[in-house]
């Protein structure tokens, strides 16, 4: 054997990059991991975390309002976006770091730096030349902007979490996860929102109940959401502000204070010299590997954003795990990614596991259909006019459950739950089966009895 500074060199110190050399290590290997920015990656530094954090920040308005329905008389509060930002960095600071103890706590030599590869078995960082004879790429992803006239004026999910003030009038370019995310946290925290997405309704790919529900919420708590609808330019005003041109309405600037796009993630594989070693990329700039996330050249292997796949942070954590098994343990081993349970983080939020209704028409052809609106128990004395959704679809032959879905307060949580049941194959009579916990929304779920029967005929 060639002598190898290291068993496994990871690039990237994100969720899927960390997770690996973790698991590496713990297996006996002799493992190094380089970032070039700062440990945790996008999930940690600028997604999931600080954006959890908005969230529950952005609660709060409701929440203070909705207390007078229960007899708190409640002084006019007041929100400091400083203040918040500054909690915020303490808290990412902290994981940050704690990644990075957690590494060398299991002897994983830890970088700092810009890695690039050289040739199959080698990289190159901090002008240091390092052989290793598996590599693992897990670079993850950056936001995609289109280039339109102004686009230097927009912000992407980059900057959102650094601004300096909360901007009074917000316009989200985009209708995916990211931007109904935000529309929530800045109508949250009292800044007038404005969501343009160019398609018929948000959330693509998502039950198209869902969507028409989280719409219908999002629109009833005063987010202005104009669909159909593209952004053909964006003009600095002399007074700091924002003019933007929208296509279904030129003659009509929306003036706002920023403007944030959330049009999508593009893999971070530029300057890795990844063609240069053979590793050639997709028409997405991703690098394609097989079920074991290996790439084109046997030593170079890749998980997480960076494969354009799922782009989800425990998708890349298993991905990463597996990858470390199959490369240091007994048995090679593929990430199992059947059933992966999503959730956005709008408000209302969203939980989701296994099919949507057009999808499991289009794989079974014929499905029972079971829903139920209603509004929750905090909404009786509250007064507030939000509705929670839950919806079961079910294969009419089989009844095997095949999606779970819902809208309204805490779906995440009951969806991750659900989504063990669904994995397992439980069937109608088993939610049927399984006794309610009263009072909750979750009960919903195992009390749902009225059922629409659709096939691919209908
Ligand atoms: P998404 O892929 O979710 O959404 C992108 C949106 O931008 C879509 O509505 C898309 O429209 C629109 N779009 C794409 N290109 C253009 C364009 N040129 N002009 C106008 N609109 C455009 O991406 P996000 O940026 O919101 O998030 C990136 C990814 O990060 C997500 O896909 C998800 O995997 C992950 N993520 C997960 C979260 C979670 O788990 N809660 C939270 C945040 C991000 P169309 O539908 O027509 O293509």
């Amino acid at each position: 054997m060639p002598p190898y500074h290291y068993q496994l060199f990871v690039i990237g110190g994100g969720s899927g990059g960390v997770r690996a050399a973790r698991i590496a290590a713990s297996l006996g290997a002799r493992v190094a991991i380089a970032e070039s920015f700062r440990y945790g990656g996008t999930c940690v530094i600028r997604g999931c975390v600080p954006k959890k954090l908005l969230v529950y920040a952005a609660h709060f308005a409701e929440d203070f309002a909705d207390a007078q329905g229960f007899g708190w008389t409640v002084p006019p509060a007041e929100f400091s976006w400083p203040q918040l930002i500054e909690a915020k960095n303490r808290e990412i600071a902290r994981l940050s770091s704690l990644y990075e103890k957690n590494l060398q706590g299991a002897r994983v030599e830890v970088m700092h730096g810009a890695a690039r590869l050289v040739d199959a078995h080698a990289v190159t960082v901090n002008g240091q030349h390092i052989a290793a004879e598996h590599i693992l790429v897990a670079t993850g992803g950056t936001p995609f902007v289109p280039q339109i006239p102004g686009i230097e004026h927009a912000i992407t999910s980059n900057e959102v979490f650094d601004l300096p003030q909360l901007p009074r009038r917000v316009l989200m370019v985009g209708g995916g996860y990211i931007a109904v995310e935000f529309a929530g946290i800045f109508h949250g925290l009292g800044a007038q929102v404005t969501l343009c997405y160019r398609g018929e309704q948000v959330l693509r790919g998502f039950d198209d109940d869902v969507r028409a529900h989280l719409h219908d919420a999002m629109v009833t708590k005063g987010i202005s959401v104009r669909l159909h609808e593209d952004v053909t330019q964006i003009e600095k005003m002399s007074d700091g502000s924002l003019a933007v041109t929208l296509a279904g309405t030129p003659g009509a600037p929306l003036v706002v204070d920023a403007v944030l796009y959330a049009t999508g993630r593009v893999p971070n594989t530029q300057g890795l010299g990844l063609e240069e070693v053979g590793v050639a990329l997709d028409g997405a700039g991703a690098i394609p590997v097989d079920a074991f996330g290996q790439t084109c050249v046997a030593s170079i292997h890749a998980v997480g954003d960076v494969t354009d796949r799922i782009a989800l942070t425990p998708v890349a954590i298993r991905e990463g795990a597996a990858l470390a098994h199959t490369l240091f343990g007994p048995d090679r081993t593929p990430a199992d990614l059947t059933t992966v349970p999503s959730a956005v983080f709008s408000q209302p939020p969203i939980g989701t596991v296994g099919l949507t209704e057009a999808q499991a028409l289009e794989q079974t052809g014929s499905i029972d259909i079971y829903s139920a609106r209603f509004r929750s128990m905090r909404h009786t004395l509250s007064g507030r006019d939000e509705r929670t959704l839950v919806k079961l679809i079910v294969d009419t032959a089989s009844q095997r459950v095949l999606g779970a879905h819902m809208v309204g307060a805490d779906a995440p949580e009951i969806i991750q739950g659900l989504a063990i049941a669904i994995r397992m194959g439980a069937t109608k009579a088993d939610f049927d089966a399984t006794v309610a916990l009263h009072p909750t929304a979750a009960e919903e779920f195992v009390t749902l009895r009225d059922k629409v029967t659709r096939t691919r005929a209908d």
